[in-house]
């Protein structure tokens, strides 16, 4: 056990790399008192990188409250399909009135993404790159499905999502349904040279919106490996998980509340985030 161990640690620190300064700044540039606040974030955030962007508006918002919505599309490259690498930038709001810190959920991986976008503007793809940040994630897919309804949905090869990637060295995702990505996911993994666990059936997030569209989609969190496999089996082993009575995993306790914190994000994380993103883009670039 000691030597598998060893082995374990050596893998690990391969996989995570050292962490760089600014990623955990980055990240609490996205602690906000309301949505326009993060919108700025994010805006000053592609700017610094030299990440030129458009925002695509859409008409969304709660029931009864209707509330106009932002997406941020980064471009990179030509071809005549798009590869879209997302993930939501937005927070809910406690019943106070008061915005989560939604850094866990999502904050982390929209910086992870950046530091791909970074990467995979040096790289020449057959595909067009679309990065894209969605608003409205928390109001029910609402940014995702505007964009899976509008005019550049029918270019879209295939859809890569990051939702919750802050802590941990475990990384997990909605199996695709499309056989192709399926087996580029599995390539990316062994490229970055981590197992990622399969999740027949996965948290809800944006990838959704586009697999309604028949668009191959798939989704991609880290966590620890414990929560990994406890997520798992709260999701997809129903009655037979073994799980106690009641049990609510961390994460699903965590997101959503005052415990979305700066103090739960790992940089070592969020830079594995972006590392797996570019093999990812890499790896179903070279497959279609
Ligand atoms: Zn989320």
């Amino acid at each position: 056990m000691r030597r598998l161990a060893a082995v374990l640690a050596g893998v690990i620190a391969l996989v995570a790399g050292p962490a760089s300064a600014g990623t955990i700044e980055d990240v609490a540039t996205f602690i906000q008192p309301d949505q326009p606040g993060r919108l700025k974030a994010l805006e000053a955030l592609l700017k610094r990188e030299g990440l030129s962007y458009e925002i695509q508006t859409f008409d969304g918002g709660a029931k009864g409250k209707p509330a106009k919505g932002y997406n941020v599309v980064v471009t990179i490259g030509s071809g005549d399909k798009d590869i879209l690498l997302t993930a939501h930038y937005d927070a809910v709001f406690l019943k106070d009135g008061k915005m989560v810190e939604g850094v866990v959920d999502n904050a982390a991986s929209v910086v992870g993404i950046i530091q791909a976008a970074k990467v995979l503007k040096g790289q020449k793809l057959k595909h067009r790159l679309r990065v894209i940040f969605f608003d409205q994630e928390e109001l029910g897919l609402i940014g995702a499905k505007a964009y899976a309804a509008g005019p550049d949905a029918g270019r879209v090869a295939a859809v890569i999502n990051f939702d919750v990637n802050a802590f941990g060295n475990t990384p997990f995702f909605s199996e695709p349904k499309d056989p192709a990505l399926s087996a580029a996911v599995r390539r990316a993994c062994a490229a970055a040279k981590t197992d990622c666990v399969s999740f027949p059936v996965y948290p809800p997030s944006d990838y959704l919106a586009f697999r309604a569209k028949g668009i191959p989609e798939t989704s991609f969190s880290i966590m620890g490996q414990k929560d990994v496999h406890q997520l798992w089996l709260f999701m997809n082993a129903g009655k037979d998980s073994g799980l106690a009575e009641g049990f609510v995993p961390g994460v699903l306790a965590q997101i959503h509340t005052d415990k979305d914190t700066l103090s739960a994000v790992d940089p070592k994380t969020v830079e594995l985030a972006g590392r797996l993103a570019v093999q990812l883009v890499t790896a179903v670039d070279a497959a279609e």
